[in-house]
């Protein structure tokens, strides 16, 4: 069994980085133990309003710098990161319970997102020309403004790369943020914010606060100039209305019930293969995790057998190496949302083909991957998000009849087609309805891929990160066009009766010349 093992004057040094003066702290549990791993010092609305002060200083100096300098920052931090991985690996697992693989997967995509955002912002932000209404008449062009500060409210699940991004891209662009962590996520977040102050970012302006979601997430709402939020669809819903009622801009990352459509031209054992690290990984604590297979049945049987012996050889424990597959639930309340679940489906009928009991052997919250079969709509884990480490396989007689049930959904974040052909694959990824469509995996393709938006459709959110689209988030566009002095328009009826005929020539002849 693995002892706790972040040192107690590690986490000492990092709570330092906090803004909290508050009164009173909050015991964080390691999960593969169950021990307590330190105290979170909590803030106070009034550490928010500093903080964002702070920010809005610090934000002003940063925007002066210029991109270049800010460029290389950014990509020091990344090289930071890397250079701290061990460590940083160390404080990932010992706070969220996941493999060592799983937490690679995090450092991973947080570096990926930084130098992405690090070497994108001065292009997607350059000031461009377009066109003017009147050729010849008119000119514009469009920059962009920082918005200021930049609230951000990220989960516990994975905390390092939700993070980083929509940190990293907000940074780049020139803003700075007032962060509130989970309690059970600050210690990473501090590990790695530490990595971007070393680098040269200036404390102020990346600030961190915790507590209360109602208290201090309220705060952290009101505080910011645009708000990113990662979490549950119902909390997501509160902090949008919040922020709108200030004209505030958010982008809500909520959750989701993930299908897979397992087509019938697959070899089943390759498919199940990584069809289960798709459900699996991060105990399915992972927003984009596969929660919903949905197989045809040519393939059905043989998928099935090799997805279930697949799971029965995962190995799971606590470890500080790579020597586990799958780890440990976050927390207390995640064991209980779990088992709540897989009792309920089995007590109305669904059948257990793997998993379905804790292993409190190997620690406090520690829960086999579990697969369910005739799974139906009056349980829980039907429609609703486990978000926990367990998948229901239901047969299908159709390409047709799989892609109306994967859309039959409240949600529509992520989802995934196994099939030998590409394009049977693509065709079947343009009819579903969610944020992100992963062909012959289960979310890294998409998840991975930072140049492209990632998001949600219906209630699994608002607004997208990641890409082009996850910078410009965070600026405000800003237009500037002039009078070009070659034409006087029209002020008055009269001249407006002499240039009418002329200017709906001017307009028949854009349109002959498709000019737009
Ligand atoms: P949660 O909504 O309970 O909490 C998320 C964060 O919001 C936490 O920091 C919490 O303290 C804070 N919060 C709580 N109440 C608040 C309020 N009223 N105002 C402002 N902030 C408040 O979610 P969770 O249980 O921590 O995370 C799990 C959920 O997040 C799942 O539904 C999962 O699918 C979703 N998620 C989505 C993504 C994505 O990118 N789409 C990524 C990870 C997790």
């Amino acid at each position: 069994m693995a002892a706790i093992i972040v040192d107690r004057s590690l986490a000492a040094e990092l709570v330092k980085g906090l803004s909290a003066s508050g009164a009173t702290s909050t015991p964080v549990i390691a999960p593969f133990t169950g021990e307590v791993l330190y105290d979170l010092p909590t803030s106070t609305p009034a550490d928010v309003a500093d903080a964002a002060a702070a920010a809005r200083v610090a934000q002003l100096a940063w925007l002066r710098i210029g991109f270049a300098e800010r460029r290389r920052i950014l990509l020091k931090a990344h090289d930071l990161l890397l250079a701290d991985r061990e460590r940083l690996l160390d404080v990932l697992q010992t706070e969220t319970g996941k493999t060592r693989g799983q937490a690679f997967e995090e450092v991973f995509q947080g570096a990926n997102a930084a130098r992405y955002a690090a070497l994108s912002a001065r292009g997607v932000l350059m000031t461009r020309h377009r066109r003017g209404g009147i050729p010849l008449v008119f000119a514009a062009r469009v920059s962009y403004k920082a918005k200021g500060v930049i609230g951000v409210i990220t989960p516990w699940n994975y905390p390092l790369s939700l993070a980083l991004m929509d940190i990293v891209p907000a940074l780049a662009t020139g803003n700075a943020v007032v962060q509130k962590a989970d309690n059970q996520g600050a210690l990473t977040i501090l590990a790695t914010r530490r990595a971007f102050i070393d680098a040269g970012v200036p404390a102020a302006l990346w600030a961190v606060v915790t507590g209360d979601g109602n208290d201090i997430g309220n705060a952290v709402v009101d505080a910011g100039d645009y708000v990113c939020f990662t979490g549950s669809t119902a909390t997501g819903t509160k902090v949008g209305l919040r922020a709108m009622a200030r004209l505030v801009g958010v982008s809500l990352e909520l959750g989701g019930k993930n299908p897979m459509l397992v087509l019938d031209d697959v070899k089943p054992r390759q498919a199940a293969a990584n069809a289960v690290y798709s459900c699996f990984s991060s105990m399915g604590q992972l927003c984009v995790s596969i929660e919903r297979i949905y197989v045809e049945r040519p393939v059905a049987e043989e998928f099935t057998a090799a997805f279930v012996d697949r799971v029965k050889s995962l190995v799971q424990g606590p470890a500080l190496e790579y020597t586990t597959d799958i780890g440990s639930l976050t927390n207390a309340a995640q064991l209980e949302r779990v088992t709540a679940h897989v009792e309920d489906a089995i007590a109305k009928g669904a059948t257990l083909l793997a998993g379905g009991r804790a292993r409190p052997d190997l620690g406090p919250y520690f829960y086999e991957p579990t697969v369910l079969t005739n799974v139906t709509s009056d349980m829980a884990c039907f429609a609703g998000e486990t978000f926990g480490p367990v998948v229901a396989i239901t047969v299908v007689d159709s390409v047709d009849s799989a892609i109306a049930d994967a859309n039959a959904s409240e949600f529509g974040l992520n989802a995934s087609v196994f099939s030998r052909s590409k394009r049977r694959a693509r065709q079947v990824a343009d009819r579903i309805s969610a944020g992100s469509v992963n062909i012959n995996e289960g979310y890294r393709a998409s998840f991975g891929s930072i140049d492209a938006p990632m998001g949600g459709m219906k209630k699994s959110g608002l607004g997208r990160r990641n890409g082009r689209e996850g910078m410009l988030r965070f600026v405000d566009a800003r237009t500037v066009a002039e009078s070009t002095g070659l034409m006087t328009l029209p002020r008055t009826g009269a001249e407006f009766a002499k240039l009418a005929g002329v200017m709906e020539i001017l307009l028949k002849t854009l349109r002959a010349i498709r000019r737009r």
